[in-house]
């Protein structure tokens, strides 16, 4: 089990070449989150040791604890906020995380704005895509967060994110057809704003499927860190 981190994320790797080669896209520009979730200092450093420096975290209370402790180590670890933002966490999220990909109203984009502060580099901002239970996307309103990050200085708006629905035999072809709609807005937004470069898309789960469709940022946790209680 010791050394099961590591060889997670060899494997890991792999895949991500192969299926790159497969669909043509330059895989070093396909980057890796390990998303530590539920995941010990002990397991954080396993991956550190396999040169994994991109982590993502889901609850703020719980990733302050872990960048606190490992702060002190000097890692150079970039910290990816990827979960729910409630109104009254946008300060430690501001304050602590290098990117933040769970942005999906202007009214938090606005709290983050006013936290980052400015010492620190603009925050990377992701506009996390709503995917309604009909695999409907609302693309206008996507275009409208995306002008109010542009107007915040504090940000920086660097791309899009999604969590697709699970794929079932029933709804393949509607879920395919979903992956596709987000690379087509990302491709638009791309065209319109030259700081975005960066589609996160792709879990444990639908890692091929996401580099067909163009993602280049992966977050991955179970396929890295095993499962989760
Ligand atoms: C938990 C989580 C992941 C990682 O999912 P795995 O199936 O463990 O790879 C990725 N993105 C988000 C937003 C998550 O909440």
């Amino acid at each position: 089990m010791n050394n099961s981190i590591s060889k997670n994320i060899k494997k890991i790797k792999i895949t991500i070449q192969k299926t790159a080669e497969k669909y043509k896209k330059d895989k070093k520009k396909i980057r890796l989150l390990a998303v530590s979730k539920q995941k010990s200092i002990i397991e954080i450093e396993k991956a550190i040791n396999s040169n994994q420096f991109d982590f993502a975290e889901n609850y703020a209370q719980e990733a302050i604890k872990k960048i606190k402790i490992l702060n002190k180590k000097k890692y150079k670890i970039i910290w990816h906020f990827i979960g729910k933002i409630q109104s009254n966490k946008t300060k430690i999220i501001a304050q602590n995380f290098s990117w933040c990909h769970s942005i999906c109203n202007s009214r938090i984009a606005i709290k983050l704005n006013n936290y980052r502060t400015k010492e620190l580099l603009p925050l990377n901002s992701l506009i996390q895509i709503n995917i309604k239970k009909n695999n409907e996307i609302d693309d206008k309103e996507i275009y409208n967060i995306s002008d109010i990050i542009k107007s915040l200085p504090n940000l920086k708006l660097r791309g899009i994110m999604a969590i697709p629905n699970k794929i079932n035999k029933k709804k393949e072809k509607e879920i395919k057809e979903t992956y596709k709609k987000i690379e087509k807005i990302y491709n638009k937004l791309k065209e319109k704003y030259s700081s975005i470069d960066t589609l996160s898309l792709g879990m444990s789960n639908d890692i091929r499927i996401a580099i067909k469709n163009g993602s280049n940022m992966l977050r991955i946790g179970k396929s890295i860190f095993g499962n989760r209680k």
